[in-house]
């Protein structure tokens, strides 16, 4: 499941910065990297709290990058958890040194798409996000869809970033669902993903480059649909969060 472009991966070490709330539980680590690391978006990395245990899954943890590749610094978003990992990653403070190794992934966007959509599951928002920023950042042309489907309202992470892009940038559109309970921003639509959804929202799908974000089961589903309506197997490109 884990590919990547080997010829760019390296391991290097980034000082923590700051930490910033996108959403209840979830937040975002910025840190600054000694020489600039070269990125994809959508790619991610592999941030080792042992280092001397390089296969310890329990600290050392792949996350994606959150922000776009030309921002002088890396970030990173992670939802909270009792592990130890999360532990290690909330108690950093500022100037304290993390080993980090990438970037990886396959799931990156060219700007050679002039039609692009996404389907997020969660936390899987983050490549999306380091894509979005990209795009608008540089004004590249593409049109962009988001459908964004959150368990619950609160779990919302970035709310406030892409509600402001997608007030302020005609080729970014985003369509929002909530799983659980009433919403109470009436723009929310209610439930999950599905064929008939993606039907209404996203129309013209088979024009487009998809993205499919999230925990592995969502991913299943969502391609599973996306062929059944008859897109394009090689315009479908799905990242699975393991570990979700
Ligand atoms: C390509 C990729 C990109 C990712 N990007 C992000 C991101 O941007 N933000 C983010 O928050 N998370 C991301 N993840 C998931 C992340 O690596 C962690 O697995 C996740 O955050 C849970 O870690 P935890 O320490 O909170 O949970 P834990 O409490 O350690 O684990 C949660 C549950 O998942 C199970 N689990 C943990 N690791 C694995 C594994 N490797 N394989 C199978 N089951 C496992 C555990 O048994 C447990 O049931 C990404 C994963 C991948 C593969």
């Amino acid at each position: 499941m884990l590919e990547w472009k080997e010829e760019k991966m390296r391991e290097f070490r980034v000082k923590f910065i700051e930490r910033i709330k996108r959403a209840e539980a979830i937040e975002s680590f910025r840190f600054s990297p000694e020489n600039k690391v070269e990125f994809a978006p959508g790619q991610f990395l592999k941030v080792f709290f042992d280092e001397l245990n390089k296969d310890n899954k329990d600290l050392n943890k792949y996350l994606s990058f959150s922000c776009a590749p030309e921002k002088e610094y890396i970030e990173v978003t992670k939802r909270r958890s009792e592990s130890n990992f999360s532990q290690r990653l909330w108690s950093l403070k500022k100037d304290d040194e993390v080993l980090m190794n990438g970037p990886m992934g396959t799931c990156t966007f060219d700007s050679l798409h002039e039609k692009v959509s996404f389907i997020v599951g969660g936390i899987g928002i983050t490549p999306a996000i380091s894509i979005i920023e990209h795009v608008l950042e540089n004004n590249i042309s593409s049109d962009m869809r988001l459908l964004y489907s959150n368990m619950k309202e609160e779990d919302i992470a970035f709310k406030k970033e892409l509600e402001d892009w997608n007030n302020q940038h005609h080729n970014f559109q985003i369509v929002w669902t909530v799983a659980e309970g009433e919403p109470k921003d009436k723009k929310f639509f209610k439930g999950l993903i599905d064929k008939n959804f993606i039907l209404e929202h996203l129309s013209d799908c088979k024009e487009r480059l998809i993205f499919i974000f999230g925990p592995p089961k969502m991913v299943v589903v969502m391609k599973n649909i996306c062929l059944e309506i008859g897109c394009d197997e090689k315009k479908i490109k799905a990242e699975n969060f393991v570990g979700y």
